[in-house]
């Protein structure tokens, strides 16, 4: 008998073993039944042959239809035509051994068929398939030990190990295997109605039918949910565990005299959240919170009240931005909102007065070395930087918060190695303006609280946006500089982006896969020279991307926000945060090269003072292309979550972690983070009951062995990008 640890060679024995391990890995017995058929094909129901693609590696269910010899100078090659009732495909066998097989392969038969689609004279075709041929009935079918059920399951397989070797594998160790222990307690099971592990597992490779399968995919999805829930729950317990400083709001601090001070009213939205925020930092565990709100909606006012509250209360916050530019641009928004306030020490300063120190990567030593003596010595409340934050010798007298501004750009490890800077665990705030679908959120911030802020700020102006066809209507784009050169007039401002920067790559580009061999995208060293001698003669133009210097960039930042420049011609450095009020219009140039999230950030930047904003989506997709509805998509909303999800499921689901989350996508294989939200939810409770009632999964060895396994996994990826 087997158990799920047992080597797959003591099992099937090492001819079979063998190359399972090679093709796939695969070394227990637990390995070779991870490995889920794609799909379950009907015994009496055909393949669509319609649907084959030209390449691809299939398996069809088919009836053969003819089967000839023919002969030919090079020798006998033998030819059939199998077919699913509507379209057909030729499989061709060459050479004398081959047309034995002629006598086999009878008309009416019906088979497995494998092999790569090929195109041979405008003829869809498989050379050389590997086959099986299953009998009538399939009580007498030879093959009755690989398929006793009417459901023939498909596998993932390829031309060494074939799916049928594959399910005569699964086969053979089903019948071995011991009833598997379950990690789930029954009262559980019952309650979301799944099956045991026991009977899943079976189920998955041999179901009695389409629903049986259904419910064996749901509890190994269930299986795969919990287990990522499971650890998120155990790092919010520890989290949780941890005691740290409470930092209460001090009446007649810094906090009461910003408000004072501020010259609007904040929104219902930012008062709840704030209070919320202000009651969490009060408290006696680290706050863990994920604020997210459309490009606008006035986050940085959240941050900045919960930083002056943690100052009131003897603390230091750090602010962590994810570019220079935007690091830059938080210290100055934050040091003219607080005015007085930030001049702590200095002449002029209130009271109460504390400071606002920038760290960045490229900071002259001079001034790097006042900003970490301000950290170090507590003199500066407030600490804005990059991620030079983390990595460089940086300290702080006592770090009570850390914001992190546009998390998608940090990993949980960053977040954690600067929470390592403080000697009680900090609280800590993450900011996004990229709304993250709430499974996504639950998945991979699951170790967060989610705030949202909806509304936007009472008399910010739409946003209108318009594609703006250049090829097909030449005129709409000369249209376009005019409006730029209008709102010019009118004393407003305008960026226009491109997707690259030109003159050599580098690393604020977009990524254009398999998609370079277009026309190159349009460079900011390229439009911005043939714009000035162009239609935009006579603006003051400037330029920005990340391979200028620290210096340049942030010069050319402060002149574009005081005014002293028109236009600014730019990559996507500035996607995020970079708020000027006063620019009113965007064009983006290429814009089918942007991703549809990307865009709405972009677009973002314009109408954040009273006057509208107006984007121009430029392109050369055709009409009715799919880049094309992408971008009319984009202009026909400005709800940040319908794109996002747009965004989403334009993505393959394995895409839509990102690159950063591999380990993670390699955990959810049945799971779907788009279509299983309310399995995520459910897991989700059902995980924080079982840690709430045993922390360290004690009474749960199965469950605490697969969160171990999964925790292993993550670290090992972490380490890998290291
Ligand atoms: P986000 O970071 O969410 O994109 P910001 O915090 O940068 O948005 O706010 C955008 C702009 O709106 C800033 O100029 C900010 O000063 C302003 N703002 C924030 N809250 C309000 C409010 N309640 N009323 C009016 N303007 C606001
Ligand atoms: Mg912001």
């Amino acid at each position: 008998m087997a158990t799920l640890e047992t080597r797959l060679a003591d099992v099937v024995g090492g001819r079979t073993a063998k190359p399972l391990e090679k093709a796939f890995g695969m070394q227990t017995v637990a390995d070779l039944l991870a490995h889920y058929p794609r799909r379950m094909a009907e015994r009496g129901e055909l393949t669509d042959i319609g649907s084959l693609r030209v390449d691809d590696e299939v398996t069809v269910v088919a009836d053969v239809r003819s089967a000839q010899v023919r002969r030919s100078s090079s020798g006998p090659r033998l030819e059939v035509v199998v077919g699913d009732g509507r379209d057909t495909l030729q499989l061709v066998f060459f050479g004398r051994r081959s047309v034995w097989r002629e006598r086999e392969l009878q008309p009416g038969a019906r088979g497995l068929f494998s092999g790569k689609v090929g195109l041979f004279n405008r003829t869809r075709q498989l050379v050389h398939p590997e086959y099986l041929l299953l009998r009538g009935d399939p009580a007498a079918d030879a093959e009755a030990d690989v398929y006793a059920g009417r459901l023939i399951p498909v596998y993932p397989a390829t031309q060494a190990v074939r799916t049928w070797v594959l399910s005569g594998a699964v086969r053979h160790t089903l019948q071995m295997l011991d009833p598997v222990p379950d990690p789930l307690d029954p009262a559980l099971r019952a309650r979301r109605g799944l099956l045991s592990l026991d009977a899943a597992l079976r189920a998955m490779h041999e179901p009695d039918d389409h629903a049986h399968w259904q419910a064996a995919r749901k509890r190994l999805a269930w299986e795969e949910a919990l287990g990522v829930q499971l650890t998120l729950a155990q790092r919010r317990a520890l989290a949780a565990a941890n005691p740290t400083t409470p930092r209460p709001a001090h009446p007649g601090g810094l906090l009461d005299a910003f408000d004072a001070s501020l010259p609007f009213r904040l929104t219902d939205g930012q008062r709840a959240v704030g209070d919320l925020v202000a009651a969490e930092l009060a408290g006696e565990h680290p706050m863990h919170r994920l604020l997210q709100g459309e490009v606008g909606s006035g986050k940085t006012v959240v941050a900045l009240r919960a930083m002056l509250q943690t100052v009131d209360a003897g603390g230091q916050a750090a602010l962590l931005a994810p570019t220079e530019v935007l690091a830059a641009q938080h210290a100055r928004t934050i040091d003219a909102l607080l005015g007085p306030l930030a001049r702590g020490g200095q002449l002029g300063g209130a009271d109460a007065a504390t400071r606002v120190a920038l760290l960045t990567g490229s900071l002259p030593a001079a001034a790097r070395k006042a900003a970490l003596l301000d950290a170090a010595g507590g003199a500066a409340g407030i600490v804005v930087g990059t991620h030079a934050l983390i990595q460089e010798h940086v300290q702080f007298a006592d770090l009570g918060l850390v914001v992190v501004d546009e998390q998608h750009r940090f990993g949980v490890e960053q977040r954690d190695a600067l929470r390592g800077k403080a000697e009680r665990p900090p609280h800590v705030l993450v900011m996004t303006a990229t709304p993250i679908p709430r499974t996504v959120a639950m998945t991979v911030f699951g170790d967060l609280e989610t705030s949202t802020l909806s509304e936007l700020p009472a008399g910010r102006s739409p946003i209108a946006t318009s594609v703006v066809p250049a090829s097909e209507k030449p005129a709409w784009l000369d249209r376009a500089w005019q409006r730029i050169r209008e709102e010019v007039k009118e004393g407003r401002q305008a960026y226009i982006v491109c997707p690259r920067i030109g003159d050599g790559p580098s690393e604020d580009e977009v990524d254009l896969g398999d998609e370079a061999a277009r026309r190159p995208p349009l460079a900011v060293a390229d439009v911005a020279p043939m714009l000035a001698d162009g239609p935009l003669n006579g603006l003051r133009l400037a330029v920005l991307h990340g391979r200028l210097s620290a210096e340049e960039k942030d010069r050319t930042m402060t002149e574009f926000a005081a005014g002293s420049t028109d236009v600014l011609v730019a990559t996507t450095v500035i996607e995020v945060g970079v708020d000027v009020p006063n620019a009113t219009v965007m064009a983006v140039l290429d814009a089918d090269r942007f991703g549809v999230s990307q865009l709405h950030q972009l677009r973002g930047r314009v109408g954040r003072g009273g006057h509208p904003g107006l984007c121009l989506l430029v392109t050369d997709a055709e009409a009715d292309s799919p880049a094309r509805e992408r971008l009319d998509a984009v202009a026909a909303t400005t709800d940040g979550f319908a794109l996002a999800r747009l965004d989403v499921e334009q993505r393959r689901e394995g895409d839509v972690l990102g690159a950063a989350q591999s380990g993670r996508r390699r955990q959810l294989r049945l799971l779907s983070l788009l279509r299983d939200e309310d399995l995520i939810v459910a897991a989700r409770a059902e995980a924080a009951d079982i840690v709430a009632s045993d922390p360290t999964l004690g009474d749960h060895p199965l469950l605490a062995a697969q969160v171990a396994a999964l925790v292993r996994d993550d670290q090992a990826d972490y380490l890998e990008k290291a």
